[in-house]
C-alpha cells in the first residue's frame, strides 16, 4: 500500500522473502520471530538515517542484520544448492551516483552486501562471481566463514525433503556442521520446511539529503543447480536505484524477474510513464509478472517520499519506517 513521507525526512523499507507464508503454517511463535527480525533489521538501517547517515550505509546495514540473522535466506540462514553447498549472491546501488556492486555464488563471506560495497568502492566493475569473486573477498579483508557457519538444520531438512520429492541424489552433510540430534526438534523442521524456501533480504532507503538506495542479499533458490545465478546480484533485475525515479529491491523467482528486468522497469514506469510508485509496482507484479506464474514481490522508494509495496504471493515479509513514525511490520497478504 502507497504512503508517503514529508519532504526531506528519511525513510526505510525492507523485505525478507515473498511466497507462499500461511498464517497457520507459519504458527504464532515463528510469526512473532520473524517480526522481531524485520524490526530489529529496521532499527538497524533508520539508526544509520536518524543520524545524518546515507541511504546507502542505511541499506548496507539493515542487510548485515538479515545476514546474520537465520531467519532468512541470505548469508547465515541461507538455502543450500542441489549439491549441498551455499552460493550467496548480492547487490547494492546509489540512486544518487548509479554506481553499483554485486556478486554472485560466494561462498565463505559472511556479510555478502559489504562485499558488494566492495566491488563498488575498490574496484572498476560492476558484478564478480564465483572464485573470482570469492578471492577478492579475502583480499579486500571481509570475514570468513565456514559451511558450518552457513548451516541450519531446518533449511538442510527442507533441501533433502526437495530433492527426494524430484528423486535426486542426497548430497553430504556439509563438512562441520552439527549432528542432526543436536539440531531443531524434527516437527519445527517439518513445519518449517516450506516456508524456509523463502527469505531472501532486501532493503530501500531514503535519507535527508534526499537521496535513495537498494540492496539485496540471498543464498538464491533452495536446490538449485550449482552455478545458477538469480536476479538479485543483477543490476535492474532485482536491485536498482536512481534518484531520477526510484530504488527496488526483488524477491521470488529470480528467472521471470530477470526476463522482465522487474526493479529497472518499474523505475522506467515512473521515469517515462508517469506512473506513481505503487501503480507502477503493481502494474509489473500483478499485471505482467502474476499471469505467467512469475511469483515474488518487491519494495520500492522514491526520492520524493513515496513507498510502495507490491507482491503476488500469500505473504512477504516486510517491514519499513518513516522518520517520526511507527515501525510497521507485515507478513500476510490479508495485513496492510
Ligand atoms: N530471487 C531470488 C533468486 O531467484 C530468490 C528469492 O527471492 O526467494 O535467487
Amino acid at each position: 500500500m502507497a504512503q508517503q513521507t514529508q519532504a526531506r525526512h528519511w525513510a526505510i523499507v525492507v523485505h525478507g522473502g515473498a511466497g507462499d507464508i500461511d498464517r497457520a503454517e507459519l504458527g504464532p511463535e515463528r510469526d512473532k520471530a520473524y517480526r522481531e527480525a524485520l524490526s530489529e533489521a529496521v532499527k538497524a538501517g533508520a539508526a544509520v538515517l536518524d543520524h545524518g547517515g546515507s541511504a546507502l550505509d542505511a541499506v548496507e546495514a539493515a542487510i548485515r542484520a538479515m545476514e546474520d540473522d537465520p531467519h532468512f535466506n541470505a548469508a547465515r540462514g541461507a538455502v543450500f544448492t542441489a549439491a549441498g553447498k551455499t552460493e550467496l549472491d548480492a547487490a547494492i546501488m546509489d540512486g544518487a551516483t548509479l554506481r553499483a556492486g554485486a556478486v554472485a555464488d560466494v561462498t565463505r563471506t559472511r556479510y555478502p552486501i559489504t562485499l558488494a560495497r566492495a566491488v563498488v568502492e575498490k574496484t572498476p566493475y560492476v558484478l564478480l562471481v564465483g572464485p573470482g569473486a570469492d578471492a577478492f573477498s579475502l583480499d579486500a579483508g571481509m570475514e570468513q566463514e565456514g559451511a558450518a557457519y552457513f548451516f541450519t538444520e531446518s533449511r538442510w531438512q527442507s533441501l533433502i525433503k526437495q530433492l527426494q520429492k524430484e528423486g535426486k541424489p542426497i548430497p553430504p552433510r556439509p563438512e562441520g556442521a552439527p549432528l542432526p540430534e543436536r539440531a531443531v526438534p524434527v516437527t519445527q523442521l517439518e513445519e518449517a520446511a516450506d516456508t524456509h524456501r523463502y527469505g531472501t533480504v532486501g532493503v530501500v532507503a531514503l535519507d535527508r539529503s534526499g537521496s535513495i538506495a537498494a540492496g539485496t542479499s540471498t543464498g538464491g533458490l533452495q536446490g538449485k543447480m550449482p552455478g545458477r545465478v538469480g536476479d538479485t546480484p543483477l543490476i535492474g533485475a532485482g536491485t536498482y536505484a536512481s534518484n531520477q525515479s526510484c530504488a527496488v529491491s526483488g524477491t521470488g523467482v529470480g528467472e521471470y524477474f530477470i526476463r522482465y528486468t522487474v526493479a529497472r522497469e518499474i523505475c522506467a514506469l515512473v521515469q517515462y510513464k508517469g506512473f506513481t510508485l505503487q501503480q507502477a509496482a503493481d502494474e509489473v507484479i500483478h499485471k505482467r509478472l502474476a499471469p505467467i506464474h512469475g511469483d515474488g514481490g518487491v519494495i520500492a522508494i522514491a526520492p520524493d517520499g513515496h513507498l510502495a509495496w507490491s507482491f503476488n504471493t500469500p505473504g512477504m515479509f516486510r517491514a519499513r519506517m518513516v522518520e517520526g513514525g511507527p515501525l510497521e511490520v507485515h507478513i500476510y497478504n490479508d495485513e496492510p
